[in-house]
């Protein structure tokens, strides 16, 4: 057992000669001896000091004076000072002042606990989430990880599953507070596309400003994708994209293709010029879609329903025209039919961009 506590710690000393290791990893300080097992960075003893007064998240050993375990050793390998400022460092701003050895301890206090403990310095969020589950509708505690770097948004349904269950592009994400219909206190609503079809998740916090945080957080990831995916766009284009509202929500009838399939009562949304509906408004992905082009394109609305159609109870027709078929559907009331000819009519009036002519396409093929 002695000579394997020797060979092991012998396995840690050898790491402080990798490149990166030989100075401190929060002030520089050369020939570090310590080192936060938990964070796998090797640190001066001033920084040991600071990191056990954040021991919830950086525990700290001597290299020469302390045993190690081999997996403790083999986690200090996979990691260390290096790869650890390119992920607790991401994103310093430039005026923010990084303390050296030299500074006192206060600086750099704040330093490492700006670094590790409220991780500003990373694009990236990690957290539990409620998220309401598919079948049951209760709230269940996940973990949920934005990685700007990988560029999605993704959660787990066990605390330790090593694969998670859905792995969202941030790409396609959207997310909009929705508290009444989720009828939670900051509920939020997120949407993707999956074979593009979207997908519903919906998911809330009892801490409104972490709630809130998670929001603006999603929004950077795709500040950050769209100046990448577009960077010929102005910074006007890419912050009109970053998170959108519906433009109406709510209940309808509609009919089948055929006309004659009855009226069926379902939960309308009108996501830019995606019309999708649901048999019921938490519903994890839409019955249906369609794609709402523009009047050059020969997408209309009317008031009213073609003449001889049966089956409706509500009596405010509405019919869509697309190129390909009319979708007939039925309000309430009247005020709630002006409404949704109103919602229509702004996409509708919108000449179409070049890039939805392809999602126009994909909507035509769709098997
Ligand atoms: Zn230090």
């Amino acid at each position: 057992m002695a000579s394997d506590h020797h060979e092991i710690r012998e396995r840690v000393k050898q790491l402080l000669e990798k490149p990166g290791n030989g100075n401190c990893a929060d002030c520089g300080a050369a020939d570090p001896e310590w080192a936060s097992y938990t964070l796998g960075v090797f640190i001066c003893l001033s920084c040991s000091g600071l990191h056990k007064n954040i021991a919830q998240i950086s525990k700290v050993k001597s290299v020469l004076l302390d045993p190690w375990s081999s997996s403790e050793a083999e986690f200090m390998e996979s990691v260390g000072n290096n790869a650890a400022k390119a992920k607790y460092e991401k994103i310093v701003p430039a005026f923010y002042y990084t303390p050296t050895h030299k500074d006192c301890t206060l600086l750099r206090e704040q330093w490492i606990r700006a670094k590790y403990e409220r991780k500003e310095f990373q694009c990236y969020r990690e957290g539990f989430l409620w998220k309401r589950g598919r079948d049951n509708g209760q709230f269940l505690s996940r973990k949920f990880i934005l990685s700007e770097r990988e560029g999605v948004l993704k959660y787990f349904n066990k605390h330790d599953a090593r694969e998670p269950k859905a792995i969202l592009k941030i790409n396609t994400v959207n997310a909009t507070f929705q508290p009444t219909k989720i009828g939670v206190k900051n509920g939020l609503q997120i949407t993707y596309l999956k074979d593009n079809s979207t997908r519903n998740i919906f998911i809330y916090q009892e801490d409104g400003k972490e709630m809130v945080d998670w929001f603006n957080a999603i929004r950077a990831a795709r500040y950050h994708y769209l100046q990448v995916a577009f960077p010929g766009a102005s910074k006007s284009e890419w912050l009109q994209k970053l998170t959108r509202n519906y433009i109406k929500e709510g209940y309808m009838e509609k009919t089948g293709p055929k006309h004659t399939e009855g009226f069926k009562k379902r939960w309308f949304t009108m996501d830019d010029r995606r019309l999708m509906y649901f048999k019921d408004p938490l519903d994890a992905y839409a019955r249906g879609e369609v794609f709402i082009g523009s009047s050059g394109n020969s997408y209309t609305v009317l008031p009213g329903l073609p003449p001889n159609i049966q089956g409706y109870h509500w009596q405010f027709g509405i019919t869509i025209v697309t190129p390909d078929r009319k979708f007939l559907c039925a309000c309430e009331t009247e005020e709630d039919q002006k409404d949704w000819i109103a919602a229509f009519q702004t996409v509708i009036k919108r000449p179409m961009q070049p890039q939805e002519y392809a999602v126009e396409a994909y909507f035509k093929h769709k098997p």
